[in-house]
């Protein structure tokens, strides 16, 4: 099954902007939106969560399907609350950052 080629032209639209973005402004943009996230599989790590956009992820609401970068693979992931959340999670989510796009 292959994607409608409207899906592509936007899919390739978005990866040109954010390659424009990073070297623009040299990650500096995105990191406003970084969120300290744990994957279903219990990894922590950091990525960018900007509202209402994401190139490299499939939104659930308030939970997205995305690449984990530190069990290298697929999953749910869902945003740790920086407020009630363990300190130790918080900083093992600090030490992986996963690709510099929405
Ligand atoms: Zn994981």
């Amino acid at each position: 099954m292959s994607c409608p080629k409207r899906l592509q032209v936007h899919s390739r639209f978005v990866g040109c902007l954010c390659i424009y973005a990073r070297e623009t402004y040299n990650n500096a943009m995105f990191e406003s939106f970084d969120r300290p996230v744990q994957c279903s599989s219990g990894h922590f790590f950091t990525t960018i969560w900007v509202p209402m956009a994401s190139a490299k992820a499939i939104r659930f609401g308030s939970k997205r399907y995305q690449h984990c970068p530190v069990g290298k693979h697929w999953a749910m992931v869902s945003p740790l609350d920086e407020q009630s959340s363990n300190t130790e999670d918080l900083e093992r989510a600090r030490e992986v950052h996963d690709l510099r796009i929405p």
